[in-house]
């Protein structure tokens, strides 16, 4: 893993929502690369700041619900992309496999 990767997954790591590979593969390269270390203690310092000082503030509940409605439309549009993807490949494959049989 680089440096790079180890940048997209860093909140993930931080908040122990990485997959126990990734944690490897990190933890690995942290033994190497000072600087990610240093990064990503930073942000772990900052992250415990953060939940001291507003961890006992909690969210409105319409702020909540309008959060998680507007994941919930994320998610569903992600599913219809993939959908749509999907049929674009097996139309594509379908065209391909129409045409050689047409010509052989
Ligand atoms: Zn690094």
């Amino acid at each position: 893993m680089d440096c790079a990767k180890v940048k997209e997954f860093l909140y993930r790591f931080i908040d122990n929502e990485a997959d126990s590979t990734v944690i490897a593969h990190i933890e690995r390269h942290l033994k190497d690369c000072p600087l990610c270390e240093k990064e990503i203690n930073k942000e772990k310092k900052l992250d415990c700041l953060i939940r001291e000082h507003f961890s006992k503030d909690e969210a409105p509940a319409h702020l909540r619900e309008a959060i998680a409605r507007r994941l919930q439309v994320k998610r569903q549009r992600q599913r219809y992309l993939l959908g749509l993807f999907i049929l674009v490949v097996l139309i594509a494959i379908a065209c391909i496999w129409f045409t050689l049989m047409r010509f052989s």
